[in-house]
């Protein structure tokens, strides 16, 4: 079972899902569940950035992979649909914030994980798609996706239901920061394994998610203990 700020492999990431995720944008892929892996690393493919103190989300297109003998894809306007007429991720996610725009659907779900380091992704929770828009990026049009953060929803299968209204999302720069400051390890035992991003003063008493002194690695059984210490 994730929570937001729990740190994950590659292979604990796929698990839910029953699939190794190729690629960055999934929609519905498995009882209903779509995901979208993002990055805001130094010379990452998109532009994704987080806003609104870790509420939102906004999470670029993808674009058409990349062949031998048609256009760099980065030249080229953002597709919506495939040359078989289907839609794309694109075409997909932009459909379904639509028709919530609309009214005539409720917001998708979306669940988002961020790349801390090759091999070590951060869970970052469940968020709503509420829009969809095109805009100019160079010279070409990218689709650019906005999600606001929902909280804690359990993964299908899960009997958990716990909505964690301290949850936000901690900034990228300030997780990597972390991440190299406590090596990687639990700061209290060195455990490497199970970690999670915790809030030494949780967000609902006043803790900042966006000083690296109020953030640490904990692991599953002293991020717990600490949790049971404070409720
Ligand atoms: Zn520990």
């Amino acid at each position: 079972m994730l929570s937001p700020g729990d740190v994950v492999s590659y292979l604990e990431m796929c698990a839910p899902f029953g699939v190794n995720l190729q690629r960055g944008m999934n929609y519905r892929i498995r009882d209903g569940e779509s995901l979208i892996l993002m990055s805001q690393r130094s010379g990452a493919p998109y532009q994704d950035r987080v806003e609104q103190d870790g509420r939102i989300i906004i999470y670029e297109g993808h674009d058409l992979p990349r062949t031998s003998s048609g256009p760099n894809p980065k030249t080229v306007d953002q597709p919506e649909f495939q040359p078989n007429g289907k839609p794309t991720q694109n075409g997909l996610f932009a459909e379904a914030a639509r028709k919530f725009k609309d009214g005539i659907a409720a917001p998708e779900r979306v669940r988002v994980f961020e790349k801390i380091r090759n091999g070590i992704w951060a869970y970052n929770g469940v968020f709503e798609l509420i829009d969809s828009w095109r805009e100019k990026s160079s010279s070409r049009n990218v689709f650019k996706f906005k999600l606001q953060l929902v909280g804690d929803v359990p993964f299908s299968g899960g009997s958990r239901s716990v909505y964690l209204e301290h949850d936000r999302v901690i900034p990228t720069h300030i997780k990597l920061e972390v991440w190299k400051r406590d090596k990687g390890c639990c700061v209290r035992c060195g455990s490497s394994k199970n970690l999670h991003f915790d809030h030494i003063i949780p967000y609902s008493l006043g803790g900042s998610s966006k000083a690296t002194e109020n953030i640490q690695l904990l692991c599953a059984k002293h991020n717990l203990e600490k949790h049971d210490a404070i409720q």
